[in-house]
């Protein structure tokens, strides 16, 4: 595909908005809104969405708030609002208005006396349990309330008093008064407020009740003036809800709300409960976990904005639910890591090699390309010398069909230095190898051996110029494509989702690494300094993805 980086990819819900400014509808403004609960960590679902209303308030020059849905005091918190704000700056897009739905509080409480005046809404007393049994199931309608037709009088003054405080929770709730035989459930006088005497962050204790989310939703749209109001599927039996408050309110703006189908992405979960879960039953290290697929772990895994942005556009917005292929989300980190980040050489499982035709002390300077691509990455230099590392892998005595690694007596190339010949394996009485026992082909250095094929090229660090390391090798959270549905979280896991190797060499550039820089290690994926543990003392780098995908099915 060859077009513009800008371009968006045309999709039903911008069709629609096509459709709308044809037609001058809301004056040509377009004004969208991403509506988080502050009550977990942002996740790549999230990025969907809020890739999806900031990229078309970009595009059309509309504009896009972020708004708290803060209706719930007991489970949102400051450090979830903070990490929200963190992560869309992160993404890359800026807000127009910050808003909370706790601004309009004193609206929706008129606005719900409003529909009381109008003989849309009544108190009711029953029990929380009597209102489920009353409210009746796909097949059967629902029961009237006894209370259903209290006066507007006793309505008013009763909701009154649960504002002022004098009730318990749970003593009465405000219910918009519709039709109970309805066959969508949600219209069978949902409730509209609840008593809660809790604290709020930001309204303190003003409030002894809260509004519900569908109630809360439309007014705060109507009230910011959003044009399109795009949320996920689930939402549209939710739909007439929305359009009924606006109705019978008669707000001045009325969006449209419009739904899509939510990210699903196999090898992990979006589910906020369950997220929470892994982290409070510590299967992870906390939401920043890179194996987490929150935007704060995928962050610290080393996943770029940009990459992030790329896959939200290629998923694309469609009604249908369906599974997105891991590979999918890989491709496109892939893609730009390998375009931005510069090569480096690190070990993560070292053998000693020993060059026993070199000098005791013996070191060179070798100059390295940056990119192999880029000439204007720039180059660095590595010392060769007389003792270096390579990995575990890249040596076999049993060597499989096909191995073009070093084995005894065997040749291979150190990359971008000589081609070496592997004379002697030097072993503990344990049995393990302590050291590679080599010799060099002095006439190899960017030179081909004379009068023989050398096929293997393997990495190495210098063992007198390199910098020791912890590099942590991480993989995909569950083991299964789909996961989820069984009892347990715990029999889903990849048990080797993260691999710690804690003593590692690399190459001596690294030590100056800043946190976060990410690179690519030759042969072995692309890294990451990791955001918080990451020192110059103690480099600590986490695998993002590796080279190619080792799962395809
Ligand atoms: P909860 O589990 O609490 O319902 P949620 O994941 O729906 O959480 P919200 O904070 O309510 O989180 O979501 C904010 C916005 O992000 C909503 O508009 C929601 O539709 C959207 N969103 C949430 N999950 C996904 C997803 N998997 N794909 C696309 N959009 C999503
Ligand atoms: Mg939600």
């Amino acid at each position: 595909m060859n077009k513009p980086e800008s371009a968006a990819t045309s999709n039903f819900i911008r069709n629609i908005i096509d459709d709308d400014l044809a037609a001058n509808k809301n004056d040509g403004r377009i004004v969208t809104r991403f509506p988080p609960e502050p009550n977990g960590y942002l996740h790549i679902g999230h990025a969907k969405s809020i890739c999806l209303n900031f990229g078309i308030a970009a595009q059309y020059n509309g504009k896009c708030n972020l708004r708290f849905d803060d209706t719930n005091p007991v489970k949102e918190n400051e450090e979830f609002v903070k990490a929200i704000k963190d992560d869309v700056t992160w993404l890359g897009f800026e807000w127009d208005g910050l808003k909370h739905a706790s601004d309009y509080f004193n609206e929706l409480y008129n606005f719900a006396v409003e529909l009381i005046k109008q003989g849309n809404a009544y108190v009711d007393s029953s029990t929380a349990e009597e209102v489920r049994e009353m409210r009746g199931t796909l097949k059967e309608p629902g029961k009237p309330s006894p209370y259903r037709d209290r006066s507007v009088e006793e309505n008013l003054d009763l909701f009154a008093r649960m504002k002022a405080g004098e009730f318990d929770d749970g003593a009465h709730i405000l219910r918009a008064k519709i039709d109970m035989a309805s066959g969508n459930i949600n219209m069978r006088d949902p409730t509209l407020y609840r008593i809660r005497k809790v604290h709020h962050v930001r309204t303190g204790n003003d409030w002894s009740i809260y509004p519900m989310y569908d109630y809360t939703h439309c007014v705060s749209d109507a009230m910011e003036n959003i044009t399109h109001s795009l949320c996920t599927l689930e939402f549209e039996d939710h739909r007439p809800l929305y359009d009924w408050v606006l109705d019978e309110l008669k707000t001045p703006a009325h969006p449209q709300q419009i739904e899509f189908a939510r990210l699903m992405l196999e090898y992990t979960i979006l589910s906020k409960r369950k997220l929470i879960q892994l982290v409070e039953e510590d299967y992870v290290k906390g939401w920043d976990d890179p194996r987490m697929p929150t935007i704060t772990g995928m962050r610290r895994r080393g996943f770029t904005p940009a990459a992030i942005r790329d896959f939200c556009e290629r998923i694309g917005v469609t009604k249908n639910d369906s599974w997105i292929e891991m590979a999918v989300l890989e491709t496109c980190i892939r893609e730009d890591l390998n375009e931005h980040s510069h090569r480096r050489m690190a070990v993560l499982e070292p053998i000693k090699v020993v060059i026993t035709d070199l000098p005791d002390g013996y070191t060179e300077t070798l100059s390295f390309a940056n990119h192999p691509q880029k000439e204007d990455f720039g180059r660095r230099d590595i010392v060769f010398s007389k003792e270096i590392w390579i990995d575990k892998d890249d040596f076999s005595e049993n060597p499989p069909p096909k191995y073009q690694r070093l084995v005894p007596g065997g040749e291979v190339r150190l990359r971008g230095s000589y081609v070496i010949k592997c004379e002697e394996v030097i072993k503990s009485d344990a049995g393990d190898i302590i050291e590679l026992r080599c010799t060099h082909d002095a006439n190899t250095l960017g030179k081909k051996p004379e009068g023989r094929k050398v096929k293997g090229v393997i990495h190495w660090v210098s063992a007198s110029a390199g910098v020791q390391a912890q590099v942590r090798v991480y993989d995909r959270l569950f083991n299964q494509p789909n996961p989820g549905s069984a009892d347990s979280l715990e029999a889903e896991l990849n048990p080797e989702s993260m691999v710690v190797h804690k003593t590692c060499y690399v190459e001596a550039a690294l030590s100056e690494a800043q946190a976060e820089e990410r690179f690519q290690f030759e042969r072995l994926g692309y890294f990451v300094a990791d955001r918080y543990d990451h020192t110059s003392e103690m480099p600590v780098f986490n695998r993002t993805v590796s080279l190619r995908d080792t799962w395809a099915r």
